[in-house]
Parts: structure tokens; sequence; C-alpha cells
């Protein structure tokens, strides 16, 4: 089976051809990159309305290129969660080349692709997944049927807290990667002048550490963090304490969805799963208590249609997929509204 996937639930524009035999994922992306400030939705739009036909146009070639006329066997997309305005030009775009390759549609919950696409690339056969994503946080786990929410953020999503604090000081989207270097660079500065060891920790800014049960929230820690650049101390201690406080409840409740669900396995999913401080402090986590640790390649971490199309393959065979009339788009749709049909035959 063969799948082409979209994706565009909110900066990325993507598609993708997921070869289910060969097993093998040809992805072609453009991004969305604001000007300045965040993502507005409107321009996203704008942007996925003009670069959605052209990723579509590419992966399509490619594979006709490869395989010939009936390269497709079904088109999945992103249905939600998402922008709404971004959404609706995916789920058009779908439609209208299912009707037009005469192809099953697949609608796919954007959330749990980026948890089974950390289970496919594993192998792992029944993961909790951290999904740390821009405009989510949740930890989800597999029972009778569903993915259930374990626990989740309370307000922002991790990247959205992140970025939040970028834009508060001036920088351009994404903010995650300039915390994450700037960070980096706090700790090798603070390591040098002491010598080596442990003297970044020591220079850890106080903020608001807040997980209740198992949910979390991150408006404090945003507010805290931008009064601090607002009062001069440093901005590279700032991201370095962003990150520590920020990762350390991610690791803290994650540990307890191991602990709750007696699971072995953890996978991480989202863009800012490519975090080097993230993906340390769950491994170590997961060390220690004898827990498998995975997180899928950069690629399938940040929003791409290759998690859809992969995701997209196991629903079509198994036989999940949509009528035009019922394939109208969700911006609020949940992981937990998903009917599992694709694990059926599984033991667990
Ligand atoms: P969602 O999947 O919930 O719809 P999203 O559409 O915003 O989220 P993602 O691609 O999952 O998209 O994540 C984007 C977020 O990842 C941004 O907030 C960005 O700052 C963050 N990010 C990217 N790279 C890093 C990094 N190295 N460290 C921390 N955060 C990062």
């Amino acid at each position: 089976m063969r799948v082409l996937g979209i994706e565009g639930t909110a900066w990325c524009a993507s598609a993708a051809l997921y070869d289910a035999e060969a097993d093998s994922v040809l992805i072609e992306s453009d991004p969305y990159e604001p000007d300045s400030g965040g993502i507005h939705p409107r321009e996203a739009a704008e942007h996925m309305s003009e670069a959605i036909p052209e990723v579509v146009d590419r992966v399509l070639t490619a594979a006709e290129a490869e395989y010939g006329p009936n390269a497709v066997d079904a088109v999945a997309f992103s249905r939600g969660p998402g922008l709404g305005p971004c959404l609706r030009i995916v789920g058009t775009a779908a439609r209208s080349l299912a009707g037009t390759l005469d192809v099953p549609l697949v609608g796919v919950n954007h959330m749990v692709a980026h948890l089974e696409i950390g289970r496919h690339r594993s192998g792992f056969e029944n993961p909790v997944c951290l999904n740390a994503s821009g405009a989510n946080a949740h930890l989800l786990g597999y029972h009778d049927g569903r993915y259930r929410v374990l626990g989740e953020t309370m307000d922002a999503g991790v990247g959205n807290a992140i970025d939040k604090f970028t834009r508060h000081v001036g920088w351009s989207h994404p903010g995650g990667p300039k915390v994450e270097a700037a960070a980096k660079e706090f700790a090798a500065d603070a390591s040098e002048a002491g010598g080596g060891g442990s003297e970044a920790a020591a220079e850890l800014l106080d903020l608001p550490y807040v997980v209740k049960g198992m949910d979390f929230s991150f408006s404090g820690i945003s507010s805290a963090t931008n009064d601090a650049a607002d009062e001069g101390v440093d901005v590279e201690r700032i991201c370095f304490s962003l990150q520590e406080h920020v990762f350390a409840m991610l690791a803290e409740v994650s540990e307890r969805a191991l602990s709750l669900t007696g699971a072995d396995e953890l996978v991480l999913g989202g863009g800012v799963a490519q975090n080097d401080r993230l993906r340390e402090m769950l491994a170590v986590m997961c060390e220690a208590r004898g827990a498998d640790f995975f997180a899928p390649e950069p690629r399938f971490l940040r929003d791409n249609a290759g998690m859809i199309a992969v995701l997209g393959a196991k629903m079509a065979a198994a036989g999940d997929t949509l009528p035009v009339a019922e394939s109208a788009v969700d911006p609020n749709f949940r992981p937990d509204q998903v009917p599992v049909t694709w694990r059926a035959g599984e033991s667990v």
C-alpha cells in the first residue's frame, strides 16, 4: 500500500508518500516563517493555500516517476487539531485529490500521528507517549481501544510557552531552537568559568514549577521569565532556567505515567522533542527505572506529512476511511476521540 499524506495544521505545509512495503517515506515540506511575532492564522492560511499544491505536486511527480500512474492507493490528511483556516485548505485539497485519483480518503488525528510515528519507528509494543509540540503538551497511553490522555497542560502548549518568551525578547519565530542554543551557551560558559562540573545548575533561576497530579501549567513560568528579562537578568541564564524547569516538569509527569500504567516504554513526539536537553532528561529518567526510550529522527518530530501518511496507511489497511460527506475538519480534535481501529489485531 502507498499513501499520500497531507499536513497543514499550523505552520508546515507538507506532503509525503509512504510505501508500506518498503517502509520508505518521502517528505516535501514548505514552512511558514512569520516576519515578526508568532504564527498569524490568516497569514498561515495564505501560506497553506500557495504551498500545499506545490508540495503535493512535488511528491506526486516523484511518486509517479517511480511507481507509474497508479502510485497512490489512498489520500490521508490531518483533520485536526489545528488552526481552522489552515485545516480547511488541507481538507479541501485532500478531498479533491482523493476524488481525482479515485482512491479512499483517510482523516488522521495530528496528535495521534505524533504518537504513532514513534511507535512505528521504535517497534515498541505499548508505549506511553509524551507529545511535546508547539500547541500541545500531553501524555497518552493506550487502553481499551483508545489513546487516553493521562495528563496534559492546563494552559499553553510547551512550544508556545517557550515561543512566548522569545517573542518578548524580540527573537524571531520559532523560539525553541534559539532558547536551546542560548541555554547550551550558558551551560558551556558556566562550566568553563568554574573548571567543569555543574556550575550552571548553581545559577538556576527560581521559576514557577507547576505540576498538579498528572497535569501541569506553563503560564506562571512564562510571566516569570518575561519579568526576569525586563529586570535585566542575563537572557542566556533565563533560557537555561526555562528549559530546566519546563523539561523537568515534563519528565516528572512522564515518569508518573510510566509508573501508573506499568508501561516500560516511552516515546517522544512533537517539535519540542528536537531539543537535546529534553531527550537527555527523559533518557536518564527511563534508564533509572529500566524503561526503554525512543525519539524519532527530527523530520518525524516537527510537523510533517510523513507521520500522517504512515498512520493513514495503518488506518486504510483497517478499513478506517472516510466518506467525503463526513470528512469535515475539527480544530479541537482530541486524541481520545479517535477509535483506534488499526490496533485491533494486537495483543495489547
Ligand atoms: P502541534 O503539533 O501541537 O500542532 P505545532 O504545529 O506548533 O504543534 P510542532 O512542529 O510540533 O508544531 O512544534 C513547533 C514548536 O517546536 C515551536 O514552538 C518551536 O519553537 C518548537 N521547537 C522546535 N525546535 C525546538 C528545539 N530545538 N527546542 C525546543 N523547542 C523547539
